[in-house]
């Protein structure tokens, strides 16, 4: 059986499924050969692409439960799509994620002058190894140096697996890292990031493209615990023009009010019902999407929205595309006072009259001061949460102003590492770590609390936004 994440509703579901990977392997090559068609020099490097496997429990009538990724990785099939990978199956397979986590980041820089593309299904994950890399760098180079591990990872496939690749002591290399680790130079080599940000997503694109210098972000597939959609055959193109290829081998696609893959019009919107071979029949994913075209006779979809995370106070529908756009709009200010964005959430707060938005933010400096301590500017943040507010929906807008029916928007800062907490919250409630997507929007009272108890500070906006 396989648990969804769940992260946007709140409530991972659980679908029946077989170990038969055939068509994802299948996909998987299908991508392997359009990476290589547009990026020069992929076939001939190693992917670094981190991923996580969770155990696997048992559903009281005694059948295996795990997230997809986790059978997938498990499965025999996992072993002939990875052979360009920096890390053996051994290290992605470890059931502790920290040992895991830098086992895999050691492997990567050993080999980091091979290294073509960096990656992980989901960019929480990457922003993830950032932090952790920033922690744990100095350890890593003593490591290389020595050419032996830290004596915590105590996981003995791992340790086996690692030394292997660690080699000899490589002092060299030590040096370098200590150089380059603190810049954004560690995996020189690197033609593209592999991560998906797409949709909800796309809130990672300022935090990537600062650490990787700008590189392609390349958005690969399409696909969810019921079923995989499509991939991405312009894999180069920007995040905001990427369109998922639909391949009709994988599951019989229609669409609400019964609209067949074959019937859809360019330009229209539809959410999609899956008919699957595991056995789930019609089944809503609650994604919507909008036909961009048609490569040969098969549609091409954009992914717009998920169905239902929206923020309303009152009759406003505030859509994740409107939350994302006004989060684009508001990066601005945050750029031109150093910061970025690392995580993000939000919701719609009626305890107090009128209700309004509270958006939760982790900041980081871009110029690493050496302290941990974050400078925040009253005058950045209030003129953040007003740039926000301009850039909501006009009905937003109205409510606000002329209504008064929604109060000032409000930004709350939390500590560093919240959204690494948040991510453990829901870890712990059967979320995988590797499907693992940051909610836009959080409705439950006990992520909310994961969130509250690490504020740092508030603002407000200080005027209503023009209609
Ligand atoms: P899960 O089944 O928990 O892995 O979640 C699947 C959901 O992730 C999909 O229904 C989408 O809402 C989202 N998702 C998957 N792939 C993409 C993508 N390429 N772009 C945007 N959202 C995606």
């Amino acid at each position: 059986m396989v648990v969804s994440c769940g992260t946007s509703s709140g409530n991972p579901k659980i679908f029946p499924a077989t170990d038969n990977f055939e068509n994802i392997k299948s996909a998987d090559s299908l991508n392997s050969l359009i990476m290589s068609k547009h990026v020069d020099g992929y076939n001939q490097g190693k992917v670094m692409i981190f991923r996580f496997t969770h155990p696997i429990s048992t559903t009281p009538c005694g059948l295996p439960l795990a997230p997809v990724v986790t059978i997938l990785m498990k499965s025999k099939h996992f072993l002939s799509m990875e052979k360009r990978s920096t890390i053996s199956k051994e290290i992605i397979r470890c059931p502790d994620k920290k040992q895991s986590m830098y086992c895999q980041l050691l492997c990567g820089l050993v080999q980091r002058d091979e290294v073509v593309s960096v990656g992980a299904s989901f960019p929480s994950v990457l922003v993830q190894v950032i932090n952790f890399l920033e922690k744990y760098w100095k350890e890593l180079a003593r490591n290389i140096r020595s050419g032996h591990l830290s004596e915590w990872i105590t996981d003995l496939s791992c340790r086996d697996s690692v030394s292997i690749i660690l080699g000899e002591p490589n002092p060299e290399l030590a040096d370098l890292i200590k150089k380059e680790c603190t810049g954004q130079e560690s995996w020189p080599k690197t033609k593209c990031i592999e991560t998906i940000v797409t949709g909800t997503l796309a809130q990672y694109i300022p935090v990537l493209e600062f650490y990787s210098n700008k590189l392609p972000l390349v958005s690969k597939n399409y696909a969810s615990s019921e079923t995989f959609f499509g991939i991405n055959l312009n894999p180069l193109s920007k995040p905001e023009h990427v369109s998922y290829t639909f391949l009709p081998n994988m599951a019989y696609f229609e669409f609400i009010d019964i609209v067949d893959l074959v019937d859809v019009k360019l330009g229209h919107y539809y959410e999609p019902l899956v008919t699957n071979y595991y056995g789930l029949h019609r089944c809503r994913v609650g994604d919507v999407l909008q036909v961009t075209g048609f490569y040969n006779t098969a549609p091409q979809f954009r992914f717009v929205r998920r169905k239902n995370t929206v923020l309303s106070i009152y009759v406003e529908s505030t859509t994740e595309e409107d939350l994302l756009k006004a989060l684009a709009r508001a990066a601005v200010v945050l750029e031109s006072s150093d910061l970025i964005m690392t995580g993000f959430t939000c919701y719609a707060d009626i305890s107090t009259v009128p209700g309004h938005y509270v958006f939760y933010l982790e900041l980081k400096a871009k110029v690493n001061s050496g302290t941990n301590v974050l400078l925040l500017d009253n005058k950045v943040l209030v003129e953040y949460c007003c740039v926000m507010e301009e850039s909501l929906s006009s009905s937003y807008r109205t409510l606000r102003r002329q209504d008064g029916l929604i109060g000032a928007l409000e930004v709350r800062i939390v500590q560093k590492g919240t959204f690494d907490s948040l991510m453990k919250f829901f870890v712990s409630r059967g979320a995988s770590i590797t499907q693992y997507k940051t909610p836009i929007c959080i409705n439950s009272v006990e992520a909310l609390k994961v969130l509250e108890d690490k504020v740092l500070a508030r603002f407000f906006s200080d005027k209503s936004p023009p209609i």
